[in-house]
């Protein structure tokens, strides 16, 4: 095979899709995190099918307007019932414990232990997954038939973990090409025992490099970043800062082993080649896929195509995170994912692989989004001072704490300025692209100025 093309007619897809489960099953029970030995060992797992470059970031590493986090280890986690028994163990479940749980072993009434409690009402089956990265508390999750059936008493509670400084670590596989343009797959790898979120993404870039490799004339370079999500794409960015300009083309994998549609969230400007090439490559397999426009957050393209980067990146899933009732709990789980699924997405990978080794086609259609910043409305617009990756919005006050129904709105808001804010587009603009109540917008803009987030352009 000499081309991307023939090695995508030579796809076993059955033989892949086996290989892709395989590896999901291998992967599901380390315990991930943030940082840690979890991901370290993810990492080594992946090493040893394609060749792996892993960085080490000390904690305290400025990155951006962030700073490389404490490493967390978590050992042992449990809460004893006023009988003795554990009715929730870490050993049983990588979801009960709430990531970066600060160690604690003592006993308390059961008033006390709940606001450490959380589950899911609606799903009382299901262990829910929850993180408290930049708030120092600890946590379990559990069912809710569960929670509701824990009678009054003392129970004991034992985290054994290790939050201390360390490192963060993420791995890269660069496949060269014949130029030094370069294609980035990047998946997070930050999730402890989920299937579809996390695991489905990392299957299919492993394929894809493994095919790729095997693909002598690539005229792409080809960079699979296994990164924690958030911080470690911040970090990555800030870490290559210089040499941004040699990626033409990235995609986001993640969500690729369910039974659902693909669906294609196009670059921040959404005119690009990726975007051009995701749609050509699903129409030629024959397969349905529904595009979006860009938002503001999601995966790691909140960082990538933050306003100061504007990296053509786009994010090509199955059925989008938060849109199954499994996203995030423990039904995500390795039944949820197939073999036929994660086939399927390998296929549309190295589709649009092929497509952008070919080159551009007819010029992709201008978004429509793009027609609001034309018409410059009247009101009022701003420059993001912070415009390479996210700013820290919880170091500056502005996540959490501000109460009202509204919060949900304001904060995504909060987002949608800090994107468009880049000098072309209005508050009026971002309110009718967003769908955000006007107010909200304003809201938004007049607390980003006020943390010395925003200026205003004349
Ligand atoms: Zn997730």
């Amino acid at each position: 095979m000499s081309t991307v093309r023939q090695a995508l007619a030579a796809l076993d897809r059955e033989a892949a899709g086996r290989s892709m489960m395989d590896l999901a099953a291998e992967l599901y029970p380390i315990r991930r995190s943030l940082t840690g030995d979890g991901v370290r060992a993810t990492l080594e797992r992946i090493a040893r099918r394609i060749p792996l470059q892993v960085h080490e970031l000390p904690t305290g590493t400025p990155v951006l307007d962030w700073t490389v986090p404490r490493e967390w280890n978590p050992r042992e986690a449990w809460i004893r019932d006023p009988s003795g028994r554990r009715v929730v163990d870490f050993a049983d479940h990588n979801l009960h414990l709430v990531g970066y749980s600060v160690p604690v072993h003592r006993r308390l009434p059961l008033n006390e232990l709940r606001p450490h409690l959380h589950s899911l009402p609606e799903q009382p089956d299901l262990i829910p997954y929850r993180t408290s990265y930049y708030d120092e508390t600890w946590g379990f999750c559990l069912a809710h038939r569960l929670l509701a059936s824990l009678r009054e008493g003392e129970y004991e509670v034992l985290i054994d973990a290790s939050l201390e400084d360390g490192s963060m670590t993420w791995g890269e596989c660069l496949l060269p090409g014949s130029s030094s343009e370069e294609v980035l797959i990047s998946s997070h790898v930050c999730h402890p025992q989920l299937a579809n979120d996390n695991l489905s993404g990392i299957a299919v870039a492993v394929h894809l490099a493994e095919a790729l490799a095997r693909v002598p004339e690539r005229r792409y370079g080809y960079r699979f970043l296994f990164a924690p999500g958030g911080i470690g794409a911040i970090a990555w960015l800030a870490r290559n800062r210089d040499r941004l300009d040699s990626f033409r083309h990235g995609l986001i994998a993640a969500n690729l082993g369910d039974g659902g549609a693909f669906h294609y969230k196009k670059s921040r400007r959404g005119d690009r080649e990726i975007d051009r090439a995701v749609v050509a490559a699903l129409a030629g397999l024959g397969e349905d896929l529904v595009t979006e426009d860009f938002f503001p957050f999601g995966y790691d393209e909140r960082q990538y195509c933050s306003p100061g980067f504007d990296l053509p990146v786009g994010v090509l899933t199955r059925t989008p995170w938060g849109r199954y009732p499994e996203y995030h709990t423990s039904a995500d789980d390795l039944s949820f994912i197939g073999a036929g699924a994660l086939a399927g997405s390998l296929a549309a990978y190295l589709a649009t692989a092929a497509a952008l080794e070919e080159g551009p086609g007819a010029p992709a259609s201008r978004p429509a989004a793009a027609e609001g910043g034309r018409k410059r409305a009247s009101g009022r617009r701003y420059r993001n001072l912070e415009p390479f990756g996210e700013p820290q919005l919880g170091r500056r006050g502005l996540y959490g704490g501000l109460g009202g129904a509204g919060r949900k709105d304001f904060e995504i808001a909060m987002l949608w300025v800090l994107n468009q804010s880049d000098g072309e587009h209005s508050l009026d603009d971002i309110a009718q692209r967003s769908g955000l109540p006007p107010g909200v917008v304003g809201e938004a803009a007049d607390a980003l100025r006020d943390a010395g987030l925003l200026e205003e352009l004349a």
